[in-house]
């Protein structure tokens, strides 16, 4: 039948086309804030790694979840058996909040400059960084990171893939976290101890 039902499920599959888009699009942005840091990265000497098997396991679980479950359920729409309503309401809502978790992640880097690390890493002459976003939060590249993860649930239509980033991401952030403030703490001491004392871990003010 021709008329507004044909035309709605029309604009609904371009804007559920386009929700995939945004969270291929911010993915690919993530990646070029990231690789000027990476590659710097490579060149700045290590003094204390805790990069061990478990960090390895943890790094791989969070890829997977945001990255390749995602991916293959943008490309190729598996598993069909998990699809839920496309809702464009939380979609927009999911794009907000990619942007937002782009900018943060934009903001962490320049911010952590050569301390920066894809794991758990003490670098020669590691400066604490308490200034800029990281003045009410001690872990915003953590909080971008569960932003990407909310905004790929609200974006993709489908149970499994839409909720891959949270566990994902959510495994690393649990099992990593308090051994990156053990790591801070055996290198700063009581500057690091004053520093929790006045910051939240992701959510100012809350958590
Ligand atoms: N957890 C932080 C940083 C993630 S990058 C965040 O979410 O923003 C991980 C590396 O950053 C770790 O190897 C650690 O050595 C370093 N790091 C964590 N907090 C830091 C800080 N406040 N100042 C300097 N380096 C920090």
């Amino acid at each position: 039948m021709d008329g507004p039902p044909d035309g709605c499920r029309g604009r609904l599959l371009v804007t559920e086309t386009l929700a995939k888009a945004v969270l291929l699009l911010g993915a690919v942005g993530w990646f070029v804030i990231r690789y000027p840091h990476q590659r710097r990265a490579r060149k700045t000497p290590v003094r204390k790694s805790a990069r061990d098997v478990q960090e390895i396991l943890l790094l791989s679980v969070s890829a997977a979840g945001r990255g390749i479950v995602a991916f293959l359920y943008i490309l190729i729409g598996v598993p069909r058996f998990a699809d839920r309503p496309f809702i464009p309401a939380l979609a927009w809502c999911g794009a907000l909040l990619f942007a937002a978790a782009l900018w943060l992640f934009y903001a962490t880097h320049r911010e952590l400059g050569r301390n920066w690390s894809v794991s758990l890493e003490l670098r020669h002459q590691h400066t604490l960084i308490t200034r800029g976003v990281y003045a009410r939060v001690r872990h915003p590249m953590y909080s971008a990171f569960w932003l990407w993860a909310i905004a790929q649930a609200l974006l993709l239509p489908n149970w499994v893939a839409g909720s891959a980033g949270i566990l994902g991401f959510g495994t690393l952030f649990l099992c990593r976290v308090g051994r990156e403030e053990e790591l801070m703490l055996e290198a700063f001491g009581e500057r690091y101890r004053d520093y929790m004392r006045r910051t939240a871990r992701i959510v100012p003010w809350i958590y």
